[in-house]
């Protein structure tokens, strides 16, 4: 027990009946020094902890109520400063406006000016000969008197004005003249609060407290602390003897109740200190667990989570770390960046949104997941700005329902797309609620904004745990706070970083050590609860006491000349040291000291603090111990591994453990013990085989389903091309219904990707080409041209509108492109005049678009000997030959490539549109000529594809026969191989699905005869 608590249990026995104040800083210090009291078998009645405040306020308010004066609100203060500051008159010279943009200025600035009100410095007071700059003296001696000024006008008070109204009504303090009342020693108080506390009624007792030799006291204690009986320390064990830790002195004692450890990393520490805890035994609420630095509070608080070990935070958890306040950082930053559609999509991933009113534990809406609402994000290819979102959504939409409407899918895929346009549709009316919260214009009153982020807290924020609904009530109210300053014009950017900042600033979930309950606390707090067991974390080199730095606005210099009361950079630390010191020296039973040599977020090494040397001094003096000698004496650093199985804490770590000293001979225990590794292991080994298993795409039973000559369900050229480059991912397309995850960020240089600048090129051949047709006109590029510029400038503008640019320079790069890739395409048509157009996009098997050679059905191929199905499709362009025969053009509006090279004829099957294209041509056009003979033809008319035109003769068509049937063979048997060639997987978004090397290992399986069922594909694969 502490002198301080014996002399509190000594007045209950002697002052039983009389009322005893009790001052302490904070409530919940109150609460756990009589909880002490009563735990250690001390009966106390009429016990009143109180902190200054408590006293003040029934002295003060009375007076202050009846002149209308309300308390101010909590927490404005940096908000309140900055408009202050701005709205400053010109006439007063600009000292800190030049930064007033940069929140930490805020911050720095109204802490400065509360220290100011609270040491009863007023705007009239502060001393021009403080200050080396006038200007600055003039600025913030306006801006305090302007603060002064804004609690008249709005009849408010803070704690300074309540303190000094306080003052002035002694008469009514709650204390009463034989009432006893005793601080807690060592505290310093603000200039207000010791002046009254000098001056309230009762009889004063002198706290008692330990001296702490080798250590001066503060120079603020000696004035604004209450005086103490110092008494030297009589240490009974050798955590005791941590009171002498500046001047070890005398012989320790043969106990163990002063251990330390040294651990590999941050994490691996507070792991061990749970391995101690439970190896120990005993109540959780024997224990406490003090940080030295803040940060490890939460990392603890997380451990304990995942352990689920009931747990106190002393410092709260941040705001930061809960949904609501991940979900609103995100939103700041995801309308800071633009509005991107990556940013959304990250927002979705995190599962910190929810989509619906449903608070499942997907943060679900409507048959709609966070994660699912992700893919199709990607999916529709949104990219950034607001109006991106409706537009790709809607093209997304329009894609599904045609997909559910197509008959070349099964009924299974087919409801399978319904479902997810249906979501599509749902995900739309999201977003756009969700974009109905950002304000459009650049500078909006913040009240605007704040709304905005109210609004998002309270309907979008998930909130799955109690810490989640106090952290959303804490933020809505933090934000509501800073209501008063409404109506101010701030820049997004500005309004953005505000509402950042108060995220940042708040915690929850703090609390006193609770029974039952681990507690958690900072080192400066530690001890308090008076635990018997105490683990002191991360006594690390620069972690344990503040730096010495002088505050960014009132200089060391300008304190000590306007107020000897204002704390100093070197009282700073002077105050954090004696302050550890004692805590360190009041904490008692078994105590040990930690720190880690490794910081792994940093990767860089970690020294112990002078702390922990000064320690082993305490615990071996007499010896001559260096830095070096202390980690030798710490030995090995303790990982998150634990030694021994025994040890271990989770089933994860007992493996671990168990397997730290072992070789391959403990494989098939691991495996017996987690069936699913032993099940990829196996997968594993076939897939290595030369052998064509299940694991490789061997999918029998999907065979006569996807077999279009057997389900009778119509295909197009493109998607046999794709079964071709590779049937194992026309499986997971077409078979499972697989999509990639598209989660690529957007490419700043580049606005146009190849797929949409190919669709808007075709779409204004198409058009150009019909109106010249249907004028009966020659293409010409002095007429033509210029309109069909005009037609592409207003496409583009049209896009523009959907999905806007990256830059300027990069719009203005694609158009010019663009519009030259369409003068190249009038010139072409006007120079190549031995063609005679006659349909444009001619489509089989969906709208016409007025096409007479098009029709709504399939066209049905028939080539005999049972090779027989449906194919749908659109060409590009059909054209009639001077010598009478036709050609069926497919553009390629890229580079002058093909796949498989643009020599080869079939390529495997990879070149099947222009063979497939002739024979549908042939058939769309028997009602006109029955005998026509067709040819197919790739046409690159763009400066990149340099005009190349590569015609397949007739005589292709009668190979196609065998390059079908051998595709389809491949189809019929399920046999669904990856490729061997690398160029196929190129562009391929299904990696992540296909393992290692996936073509060296499909190379090896095509190459091995024995595997039969691959005998369809490696026909195909000879096809040139
Ligand atoms: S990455 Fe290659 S092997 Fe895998 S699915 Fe794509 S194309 Fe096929």
């Amino acid at each position: 027990m502490t002198p301080f608590l014996a002399q509190l249990a000594e007045l209950c026995h002697t002052e039983r009946a009389r009322a005893k104040w009790v001052i302490v800083p904070t409530h919940t210090l109150g609460h756990t020094l009589g909880e002490r009291l009563a735990l250690q078998g001390n009966g106390w009645a009429n016990v009143r902890f109180a902190t200054p405040l408590d006293v003040a306020l029934p002295m003060a308010a009375p007076f202050l109520v009846e002149r209308g004066v309300d308390p101010a609100p909590d927490g404005i203060g940096p908000a309140l400063i900055m408009r202050l500051l701005l709205d400053l008159p010109s006439t007063v010279p600009a000292y800190f406006r030049a930064l007033a943009e940069q929140p930490q200025m805020a911050e720095a600035l109204w802490a400065t000016m509360a220290e100011l009100r609270l040491a009863g410095i007023t705007a009239a007071a502060l001393p021009a000969d403080a200050f080396a700059n006038s200007s600055k003296h003039t600025e913030l001696q306006a801006l305090l008197a302007s603060y002064e000024d804004h609690l008249v006008a709005r009849r408010l008070a803070d704690r300074a004005l309540v303190y000094r109204e306080a003052l002035l009504h002694l008469d009514v303090c709650p204390i009463q003249a034989a009432d006893l009342r005793i601080e807690l020693p060592t505290i310093i108080w603000t200039p207000l609060e010791r002046r009254l506390l000098d001056s309230l009624p009762g009889a004063r007792v002198t706290p008692r407290a330990v001296a702490l030799p080798g250590l001066d006291v503060p120079r603020r204690m000696t004035s604004l602390a209450a005086p103490a009986d110092t008494m030297p320390p009589a240490p009974a064990s050798n955590s005791e003897r941590l009171a002498l830790l500046m001047s070890p002195a005398g012989a320790p004692l043969s106990d163990d109740t002063l251990t330390m450890f040294c651990a590999g990393g941050r994490e691996a520490e507070v792991e061990e200190v749970f391995r101690r805890i439970a190896q120990a035994g005993g109540a959780l609420d024997q224990v406490e667990i003090a940080c030295a630095m803040p940060e490890q509070a939460t990392l603890v608080w997380e451990k304990a989570q995942r352990h689920e070990w009931p747990v106190t935070i002393g410092p709260g958890i941040p705001v930061a770390l809960t949904r609501p306040g991940r979900a609103l950082l995100a939103f700041c930053a995801w309308v800071a960046g633009g509005l991107a559609a990556s940013g959304l999509r990250r927002m979705l991933q995190s599962g910190d949104v929810r989509l619906g009113a449903s608070r499942g534990s997907e943060g679900e809406g409507d048959g709609l997941t966070a994660g699912q609402a992700a893919r199709l994000l990607a999916r529709a290819e949104a990219t950034w700005g607001r109006q991106t979102y409706s537009a790709a959504l809607d093209r997304l939409i329009e894609s599904l329902q045609g997909r559910a409407a197509d008959p070349e899918q099964a009924d299974e895929a087919r409801a399978r797309y319904a479902e997810r346009a249906a979501q599509a549709q749902r995900l739309k009316e999201w977003t756009a609620a969700l974009l109905a919260l950002v304000p459009e214009q650049p500078a909006l009153p913040l009240g605007q904004w704040l709304d905005a982020a109210v609004a998002f807290v309270k309907t979008i924020a998930r909130k799955s745990s109690e810490l989640d609904g106090e952290a959303s009530v804490a933020l809505t109210e933090s934000l509501a706070d800073l209501r008063a300053l409404g109506d101010l014009a701030r820049p997004a950017s500005e309004a953005l970083a505000l509402i950042k900042s108060r995220v940042d600033d708040l915690t929850v979930g703090g609390d006193r050590a609770r029974p039952g309950h681990l507690h958690v606390t900072t080192l400066a707090d530690a001890g308090h609860a008076g635990r018997p067991r105490t683990f002191v974390l991360g006594l690390e080199e620069g972690g344990v006491f503040p730096a010495l730095v002088e505050d960014p606005v009132l200089l060391d210099a300008e304190r000590q000349r306007i107020d000897a009361a204002l704390r100093t950079s070197e009282d700073r630390s002077a105050e954090a040291l004696y302050r550890i010191v004692g805590q360190l020296g009041s904490l008692g039973g078994r105590v040990c000291l930690s720190f880690s040599c490794r910081d792994l977020r940093q990767a860089r090494a970690t020294f112990p603090s002078w702390v922990l040397l000064q320690a082993v001094r305490v615990l071996k003096p007499g010896e001559n111990w260096t830095y070096d000698r202390l980690v030798d004496e710490l030995g090995e650093p303790v990982s998150a591994v634990p030694s021994e199985p025994g040890r271990a804490l989770s089933d994860a770590g007992w493996w671990l453990a168990g397997l730290r000293r072992t070789d391959a001979t403990a494989v098939p225990a691991v495996r017996e013990g987690f069936p699913a590794l032993a099940q990829g292991a196996t997968a594993e080994a076939a897939r290595e085989s030369d052998v064509f298993t299940a694991y490789d795409g061997l999918v029998p039973e999907a065979g006569p389903r996807l077999d279009p000559r057997v389900s009778g369900a119509a295909v197009s050229p493109t998607s046999l091309e794709d079964l071709a480059k590779c049937p194992f991912r026309y499986f997971l397309q077409r078979g499972l219904g697989l999509d990639p995850i598209n989660d690529a960020e957007p490419d700043p240089d580049v606005w146009l990707d190849p797929m949409t600048r190919g669709s808007l090129l075709h779409g204004l051949y198409a058009a150009i080409m019909r109106e010249i047709r249907d004028r009966r006109e020659t293409p010409d590029p002095a007429r033509h041209g210029p309109r069909l510029r005009e037609m592409g400038k207003r496409a583009l503008a049209e896009h523009r509108a959907l999905v806007p640019p990256p830059s300027d320079g990069v719009f203005e790069r694609e158009t010019r492109d663009f519009l030259n890739d369409l003068d190249l395409f009038i010139k072409f048509e006007a120079e190549d005049q031995g063609r005679r157009p006659l349909g444009f996009e001619v489509a089989f098997g969906g709208a016409t678009e007025g096409e007479t050679l098009g029709r709504r059905e399939p066209v049905t191929i028939d080539l005999g000997a049972g090779l027989r199905f449906k194919l749908r499709g659109r060409i590009d362009r059909i054209d009639q030959m001077a010598d009478g025969t036709y050609d069926a053009v497919d553009y390629k509006t890229g580079g002058a490539f093909l796949p498989g090279g643009l020599e080869a004829t079939f390529a495997g099957g990879r070149q099947l549109q222009h063979a497939l294209y002739a024979l549908a041509a042939a058939e769309l056009l028997r009602a006109r000529d029955g005998a026509a003979r067709v040819v197919g033809s790739y046409y690159f008319p763009t400066a990149r594809g340099r005009r190349e035109r590569q015609i397949r003769p007739v005589s292709t068509q009668a190979q196609a026969v065998e390059v079908l049937r051998d595709l389809f063979d491949v189809l019929g048997a399920g046999a669904f191989a990856h490729t061997p060639s690398e160029d196929d997987c190129r562009f391929c978004e299904f990696d992540r699905a296909c393992g290692r090397e996936p073509t060296r290992r499909a190379a090896a399986k095509i190459d091995q005869t024995g595997n039969t069922i691959l005998d369809a594909y490696r026909r195909l694969q000879a096809h040139e």
